[in-house]
């Protein structure tokens, strides 16, 4: 049987850096990150999609928005970025603080534990996470396939 999944892509600026890296990722510097959401659905609805692509825009672009666009994406153990988030904060635009290093793999993971939690009161799955940390870099987060599969 077919599968049918739909992807949306997203873009933003933020600044991150890598502690205990071993070159030029140590220090603070920015990227255009890009994400796409793939998500399924149970059924297709009368108009035939999965869901509109504006729910995903608003919902988790919202969410990207709010969290990552125009701030700083940084390890909250990191001590040597605590002059940047007074600055950031004071600017209105509150560091977003990781349990781990801001690293593509991690903000993937993150940025798929957050669209799960948009998600959450749909009937929507997130299928995976692709984050690009530049044009020829990028992480994968996968869902586990459902059980009933
Ligand atoms: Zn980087």
């Amino acid at each position: 049987m077919p599968h049918l999944t739909i992807s949306r892509r997203f873009e933003w600026d933020a600044a991150h850096r890598i502690p205990g890296h071993e070159g030029a990722c140590k220090a603070i510097h920015g990227h255009r990150y890009v994400a796409e959401i793939e998500v399924e659905g149970p059924a297709l609805d009368a108009l035939g999609r999965i869901i509109d692509f504006g729910v995903l825009k608003s919902e988790i672009g919202g969410w990207i928005d709010q969290n990552l666009d125009h701030t700083a994406i940084f390890c909250r153990s990191d001590p040597d970025v605590v002059a940047v988030a007074e600055i950031n904060a004071k600017m209105g635009r509150p560091v977003y603080w990781m349990d781990a290093a801001p690293t593509a793999e991690n903000i993937a993971a993150e940025l798929a534990n957050a669209a799960q939690k948009v998600l959450a009161n749909t009937e929507i799955r997130l299928v995976a996470v692709k984050l690009w940390e530049t044009p020829n870099c990028w992480a994968l987060w996968r869902a586990e396939p459902p059980l009933n599969l």
